[in-house]
């Protein structure tokens, strides 16, 4: 594949999402799913020569306009440093930024709080939050910019083959994409993962998250809330003056029994379920549900193909760490891919894949499965786990090198 003979390519606006013919099937790069990993690394390939090819599922016109889904993205320092190196940052409005000055974490009833604080001599919050639709908005914007990226909408991948020569990827509308390297992007049950052969620990946890915006009369004083409580967790996010969003974790059933209510009764159950803490209450959005299922890839590469985002990791949300650990994936790789280029070696060097995943296999196990025993400790009611609980707390808070450790870890 020459590299200085590809013409300049633009997204594929056509309904059918385009039959591709000739040359223009052959790419160096196919990356599976425009989520927000996806467009990332597609964005972080913006200054190489690559060609290189971005296939959805959704449409265009859903990936320009994402419609809001509930989540509200806390994104790191280190995030929002990559976010502003790919000229995404500035492309969110302010107003859609809200500054996480600090967090509490609740056990039960009792009035002990585990404080995490930004040091004081930083200078910046804990993180800010952002709505998940408006990160996606703003990376689709940068991306259809890119001469040599072309996004291939409203198809998903159905095959995907690969060996050290190439991948092929084939679409539900037939089209045959040829590259030097596949990168699945496509979420936690990512399909593309499973075609290439890669298996995956999936943990079903038979609990969903119920999330709301919630108009309050408290002041949030931009701190967030985690309280675990009996049978449930409740997050409060703190989003403008006077506005949060809820987000509670219940068994699944019970989750679904609270989106069956209407407006008003709903309402009375999140009020009783607060138990007053932001005030008097009205809903400001729709309710959003996400079954949780954590995710970890048996490997995170394979010949001429690697993984990213929640196809490679997929994190409990409880820690908010997902998108900033896919961030961060999405962004090593691209480096060893424009080093590899550099040098002269293949999109698909098997020894740079192999140093992405072993460096993303080290950065991320800690987090994750410190967050999996967090959850086992949250999710269990008896007496022996409440007393943990609030054993854990007490310990995190007098032992400076783990609290500090962790609202490091949330600034970096
Ligand atoms: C309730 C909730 C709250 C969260 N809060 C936070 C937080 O505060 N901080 C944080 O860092 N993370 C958070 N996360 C995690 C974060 O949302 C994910 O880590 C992030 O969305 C992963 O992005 P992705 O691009 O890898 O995958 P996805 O967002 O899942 O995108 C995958 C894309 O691939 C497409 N696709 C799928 N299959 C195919 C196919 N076969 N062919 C073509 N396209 C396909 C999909 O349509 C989609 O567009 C939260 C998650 C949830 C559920």
């Amino acid at each position: 594949m020459s590299l200085g003979s590809v013409p300049p390519l633009h997204e594929d606006r056509r309904p059918d999402g385009g039959t591709l013919m000739g040359s223009d099937d052959n790419f160096d790069i196919v990356v599976v799913g425009a989520g927000p990993v996806g467009l990332s690394f597609a964005a972080s390939l913006a200054q190489s020569e690559l060609k290189v090819a971005v296939v959805e599922q959704n449409t265009f016109d859903s990936l320009a306009n994402p419609a809001f889904d509930g989540r509200e993205i806390a994104l790191t320092n280190a995030s929002i440093r990559t976010l502003r190196e790919l000229g995404a940052w500035d492309v969110i409005p302010a107003s859609d930024k809200s500054a996480l000055q600090g967090a509490r974490v609740l056990n039960g009833s009792s009035a002990f709080a585990l404080r995490f604080d930004p040091p004081s001599n930083s200078g910046e919050p804990l993180g800010v939050l952002v709505p998940n639709c408006r990160i996606r908005e703003a990376l689709f914007k940068i991306v259809r910019l890119q001469d040599r990226a072309r996004l291939l909408c409203g198809h998903s991948v159905v095959d995907a083959t690969n060996s050290q020569e190439g991948a092929v990827v084939t679409l539900s509308n037939g089209a045959r994409l040829t590259a030097r390297l596949v990168v699945a992007a496509d979420s936690r049950l990512s399909a593309t993962r499973d075609l290439l052969g890669i298996g995956a620990d999936i943990n079903r946890l038979g609990h969903s998250m119920l999330i709301c915006r919630v108009r309050h009369e408290r002041a949030h004083h931009q701190i967030a809330i985690e309280w675990f409580d009996h049978h449930q967790t409740i997050a409060m996010l703190p989003l403008a003056e006077g506005m949060s969003s809820l987000l509670l974790t219940l068994r699944s059933n019970e989750a679904y029994r609270l989106l069956a209510f209407d407006d008003d009764l709903f309402l009375s159950e999140l009020t009783k379920r607060c138990r007053g803490r932001l005030g008097k209450m009205t809903l400001a959005s729709k309710r959003h549900t996400y079954p949780l299922v954590t995710t970890w890839a048996h490997k995170f590469r394979a010949p001429s193909a690697a993984l990213i985002g929640d196809a490679a990791i997929g994190m409990h949300p409880v820690t908010a760490h997902g998108f900033n650990i896919g961030l961060s994936s999405q962004k090593q790789l691209a480096r060893g891919i424009m080093t590899a280029c550099r040098d002269g070696r293949n999109v698909g060097d098997p020894d740079m894949l192999h140093i992405y995943e072993r460096r993303l296999r080290l950065s991320a196990a800690p987090l994750y499965h410190a967050t999996n025993i967090l959850i086992g400790l949250y999710s269990r009611d008896h007496l022996a786990a409440r007393l943990a609980r609030h054993l854990g707390l007490r310990f995190a808070q007098h032992v400076p090198l783990v609290r500090h450790g962790i609202s490091a870890e949330l600034q970096r």
